[in-house]
């Protein structure tokens, strides 16, 4: 599988005619919340017809952004803005990539904000179109939102789908910050679980208004390598506390020497050597059949991973072949892949 081909690249558009909308928004505010994040708060006529409030979880929108000239590209805005988009010329399509809504905000008139967190990663040779566009967005700026309209809910773009389970367990990096901390605002006040959230420096945790009863870790790298905190942080909590409940400790720095081997992680099954790996239980990337979870697993837990694609690899791994977790009651997405740059 290429970069560009996980249902959250291509299939949304096709699932259900018309559930998806593109349309023009403008830069209504620029927050810089750390030294890792950005939030940049979307706004216009358009965005009037986008999302659903309340019921928004992880649902991944599309945002194209200008090219290099600056100039915003202008696709026909119907159910075939995909292959309209496509058929511009390379130069003038500008650069499309896959974020979180982190908030959805509808006045009483419907007038409509979106917040959607941006990761910086900014060193040369590793960043991308859509970081460097939010580093330096600012008020007035445009570019282009493709996502679910209003009132439809038939189009896919979300993975989060914990019933019939009892409690959830959420695990990501900093690119997963925004879906989850939009998953544990969304949720029934009743949820129960935990969250681990790997980020690149201790300033980075942000408030997330999650329920009582979830308990969300924030794991700061702080130099260490990419994934080794959350990693540890997950086989701990899932080998001490399996039902959830109990939590680990977590201001003890990671052994590096005794967390689990990055390398050995990302080790690659014949399944998993595509670019990111997307396996839900909606998808698979394998084509495998997933049985749908039904009542017999209402005590069962779920698990929502997501994050660079050979960090959630390994996580899935050691929950699936290891512990042996029913593939139905996890979501794996690789949402970035270390040295690749999405396509689009
Ligand atoms: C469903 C979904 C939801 C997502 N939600 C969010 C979100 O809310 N916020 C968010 O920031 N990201 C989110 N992402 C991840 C985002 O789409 C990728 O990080 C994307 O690659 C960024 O595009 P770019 O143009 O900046 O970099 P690209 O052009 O795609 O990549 C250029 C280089 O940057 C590297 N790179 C990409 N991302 C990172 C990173 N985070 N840290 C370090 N290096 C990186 C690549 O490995 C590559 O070497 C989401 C992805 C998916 C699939």
């Amino acid at each position: 599988m290429s970069a560009d081909s996980t249902p959250a690249a291509e299939s949304d558009p096709q699932d259900g005619a018309g559930a998806y909308g593109l349309v023009r928004a403008r830069v209504g505010d620029v927050h810089r919340l750390s030294p890792s994040f950005v939030r940049v708060t979307l706004v216009g006529a358009e965005l009037t017809d986008v999302g659903n409030p309340g019921a928004t979880f992880d649902q991944r929108i599309k945002l194209i952004f200008p090219t290099a000239a600056g100039v915003l590209p202008e696709p026909a805005a119907g159910d075939d803005w995909y292959a309209a988009w496509r058929a511009l010329p390379a130069d003038e399509r500008g650069s499309m990539r896959t974020y979180s809504i982190r908030d959805l905000r509808v006045a009483d008139d419907g007038a409509t904000e979106i917040d959607v967190d941006f990761v910086l990663h900014l060193v040369p040779g590793n960043t991308g179109p859509a970081s460097s566009w939010a580093a330096s967005a600012t008020v007035g700026d445009e570019l282009l939102v493709v996502g679910p309209r209003r009132g439809r809910f038939d189009g896919g773009g979300i993975e989060y789908l914990p019933e019939p389970s009892a409690a959830v367990l959420l695990a990501g990096d900093e690119t997963a910050a925004p879906a989850i901390s939009r998953i544990l605002e969304d949720a029934p006040a009743h949820l129960r679980g935990v969250a681990f959230i790997e980020v690149p420096s201790a300033r980075d945790p942000q408030p997330i208004a999650a329920p009582d009863g979830v308990a969300v870790h924030w794991l700061p790298r702080d130099g260490s390598p990419h994934g080794v905190r959350l990693r540890a942080a997950v086989r701990e909590h899932l080998d001490a506390a399996p039902d959830f409940d109990a939590a680990p400790d977590l201001d003890a720095a990671p052994d590096l020497d005794t967390a689990p081997d990055a390398e050995a992680d990302a080790a690659p099954d014949a399944d998993e050597t595509a670019d990111l790996v997307w396996e839900t239980p909606t998808y698979s990337q394998t084509g495998e059949r997933i049985e749908p979870a039904t009542a017999a697993s209402a005590d069962h837990r779920y698990y929502w991973i997501a994050g660079e694609s050979t960090v959630v690899t390994g996580l899935r791994r050691h929950l699936v072949k290891e512990l042996g977790v029913p593939r139905e009651q996890v979501a794996f997405m690789g949402y970035w892949r270390e040295g690749v740059a999405m396509k689009g």
